[in-house]
């Protein structure tokens, strides 16, 4: 029996329906953007596997690290303990976060990083005896599964068995471009409450919901807006940080700083499961206090996991060198290169781009859904021509590993050109 066979005995896999899905396919090896299934087929992974690995696979720096790391100190609990690896990473992310960022907070994934970032601000109020419990996000946003984190998501059918279960939410529309002033005007009604904590939003890029772009001046003023009505940001950099967007973070080209920050996805570079959600001194303070019932009551077994905090070490490490940036902007003027002559095509409705990620709008007849026929058939072509690109609903979009070369980007661009032809 194959991999791919044997998997299907036991394993269930995430946002699938096994009645209907084609089997797993089996991926026995990768190195830099290219992935080998077992019968030996190459692909390229054009999404930096759900948008983790920037570095490529089976990065030998970050390997190195993490093997060095395993055989010094693998595990140590981080309550009232701490290690090298933990405090290098936080002083190593206070260097490159906006500067009012003060505290980190560790945990293992995005979901986890936007939990902590909502309890934290719930409680915050809490202990000032202050009643503000609502929290402000955009339609269509993703901020991952676990319940507070899937409460702020707006995909709906992600969410709607769950419907009576959520804390309250506050939904606004998202400043795209012609948006601007009814999103701002939204979030003006919505602070006159005085009800809510918070205000969590997916900086520039909406990513799960295919890629959506809105400008840094219009979430200026939004955040400006919160800051003079007391409600928090929380600025969810899970997928657009370390480097996605074409600066360290998305918040990098905003004049306003947000209070909270969640990273994960690339941060160990695809390796460790891994996030931090980061905090200003003045949340962190809201905490500090003679009374133990005012302390964050929150934390994860592999809370600061030393071997992940080497990887994400060794990670930034390899961001921040000259090859690495020059990399971005490489893929960037090609993606912009692409833009220009894809855009005109009969077939395609909108396109964008941003950093390394390119997104581009199919012209369909009806609304796409998410997982529907569409989608599905864009998915096949690309999987039958090696290339990995997981479309949502008629959205199409690439956001390659920084390593990936010329040659392989220009095969993916191909194929999605050819791609248009069939559907
Ligand atoms: C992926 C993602 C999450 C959830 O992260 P997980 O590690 O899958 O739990 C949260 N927010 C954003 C913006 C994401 O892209």
């Amino acid at each position: 029996m194959t991999l791919s066979e044997r998997d299907k005995k036991h394993n269930w896999h995430p946002y699938t329906q096994h009645k209907t899905a084609q089997p797993s396919i089996a991926i026995v090896k990768g190195d830099g953007a290219l992935l080998w299934d077992e019968n030996g087929k190459e692909y390229i992974d054009a999404i930096a596997s759900w948008w983790v690995n920037p570095y490529g696979h089976s990065n030998k720096v970050i390997a190195d690290a993490i093997y060095k790391q395993l055989t010094t100190l693998e595990h140590v609990l981080f309550g009232g303990f701490t290690h090298e690896p933990a405090v290098l990473l936080s002083e190593k992310l206070m260097e490159i976060l906006p500067n009012n960022q003060k505290k980190i907070f560790y945990s293992d994934n995005g979901s986890t990083a936007v939990e902590i970032a909502l309890k934290a601000t719930m409680q915050f109020f809490y202990n000032k005896g202050e009643k503000r419990t609502k929290i402000i996000a955009f339609e269509n946003a993703f901020h991952g599964d676990t319940f507070g984190a899937m409460a702020a998501s707006g995909i709906s059918f992600f969410t709607e068995a769950f419907k009576g279960s959520l804390i309250d939410i506050v939904r606004i529309p998202v400043p795209i471009a012609g948006n601007e002033s009814k999103s701002i005007q939204a979030l003006e009604k919505v602070l006159t409450t005085n009800e809510c904590a918070a205000f969590i939003f997916e900086p520039l890029v909406q990513g799960a919901a295919g890629m959506v772009m809105y400008d840094a001046e219009v979430l200026d003023v939004m955040i400006a807006l919160c800051k003079d009505n007391n409600v928090f940001t929380i600025a969810d950099e899970v997928m657009t940080g370390f480097g996605k967007t074409g600066k360290n973070f998305a918040c990098d080209y905003l004049v306003q700083n947000p209070d909270m920050m969640c990273l994960s996805k690339a941060l160990t570079g695809g390796t460790i499961p891994m996030a931090v959600t980061t905090f200003t001194q003045e949340i962190f303070d809201g905490f500090y206090d003679d009374d133990v019932n005012k302390a964050l009551f929150h934390g994860h077994t592999f809370t600061a996991n030393p071997t992940g905090c080497a990887a994400a070490l060794a990670s930034i490490s390899l961001l921040q060198t000259r090859e690495m940036q020059d990399n971005i902007q490489r893929i960037n003027q090609q993606h912009l290169k692409f833009q220009n002559q894809i855009k005109d095509n009969p077939k395609v409705k909108t396109t964008r781009v941003l950093g390394v990620i390119f997104a581009l709008e199919i012209k369909t007849e009806n609304e796409e859904s998410y997982y529907g026929d569409f989608r599905n058939k864009c998915y096949n072509f690309f999987i039958e021509n090696g290339i990995v690109l997981r479309p949502v609903g008629n959205i199409v979009y690439i956001l390659p590993p920084y390593i990936i070369s010329d040659t392989q980007l220009e095969k993916v661009y191909l194929t999605i050109e050819r791609a248009l032809e069939i559907v």
